[in-house]
């Protein structure tokens, strides 16, 4: 495991400059560098929390005096703390106030991503990364989604609102209901007659399928109101869209329909989406 880390550490650094110096010192010195440097590695770990070696120590353990692989080390440890604070924050972008905390939290003082730059890089998650994702997985689970509310509208009735703000990207929760065919779910409709129906139409590789959240609560959730059903429509205000996605739970693949944020939602917005954009089509109170 040790040399695997070694070599892998010491391809970090850039291929042109890899080639520039082993042009100046000739292959052989170069390889000798690789070593050396490994060798420094297995002495001083470069991880997101260990102290840099000091002078003393570098010297101490046989190592030149000089900052070469010292500064080496720090861009290794740099762009590991880079990687553990964009991991927090996978799903939903950063604010500046959280990576300072996370920061604070470990203890960081020097050699430290800077927290607009975290939050700068920032990008949505790829689909690939949410089928996967074992946050999501947990959340579509335990149905604990955070930063959502039910509020009631009055004639319109409930909805949900956001308690926080979700920037554009961002997974909010899920349309959560049994997955059973399209014809299960269009005879529930013509059961329903003009009633509440909770259905969730989609097509996925050929596959006609429907969520039914209109069974309630669910066999997997008896005691909890899920947010996802109670979401209203527009289809001039939607500010999420729906999702398919194949998620990869522990016990096997599933066909989950996700809300992602269309935009930036603000605090205090209404969730709404459109049942009838994309092959997805929603029924629900006729006024
Ligand atoms: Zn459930």
């Amino acid at each position: 495991m040790k040399s695997s880390q070694i070599f892998s550490s010491s391809s970090d650094e850039p291929a042109d400059e890899r080639r520039v110096r082993k042009q100046k010192r000739g292959r052989g010195a170069a390889d000798q560098y690789d070593r050396d440097f490994g060798a420094f590695l297995l002495q001083f770990p470069a991880t997101a929390s260990s102290s840099p070696p000091t002078k003393k120590k570098r010297t101490a353990a046989g190592f030149p005096s000089d900052k070469v692989f010292y500064n080496r080390w720090r861009s290794m440890q740099f762009a590991k703390r880079e990687e553990y604070l964009s991991s927090q924050c996978s799903r939903r972008p950063p604010t500046f106030s959280k990576v300072s905390l996370l920061i604070q939290k470990e203890g960081w003082t020097g050699n430290c991503p800077r927290p607009e730059d975290i939050v700068a890089k920032w990008r949505p998650v790829t689909r690939v990364q949410v089928e996967s994702d074992p946050w999501i997985i947990t959340k579509i689970q335990n149905q604990k989604w955070t930063g959502l509310a039910l509020k009631d509208f009055g004639s319109k009735g409930q909805g949900v609102v956001a308690t926080k703000a979700f920037a554009m990207g961002s997974i909010v929760c899920d349309y959560h209901g049994k997955v059973i065919t399209g014809a299960e779910g269009r005879k529930l409709v013509e059961s329903i007659k003009g009633d509440t129906a909770y259905l969730f139409f989609f097509q996925a590789a050929g596959r006609d399928l429907c969520v039914d959240a209109e069974t309630f609560p669910c066999e997997c959730h008896p005691t909890e109101n899920t947010m996802g059903r109670m979401i209203n429509h527009s289809s001039k205000r939607a500010n999420l869209r729906p999702v398919h996605c194949m998620m990869n739970f522990p016990e096997g693949q599933r066909d989950v329909i996700l809300f992602q944020a269309k935009r930036d939602i603000l605090l205090c917005e209404e969730l709404l989406f459109d049942y009838t954009s994309s092959s997805a089509i929603l029924f629900e109170e006729k006024q």
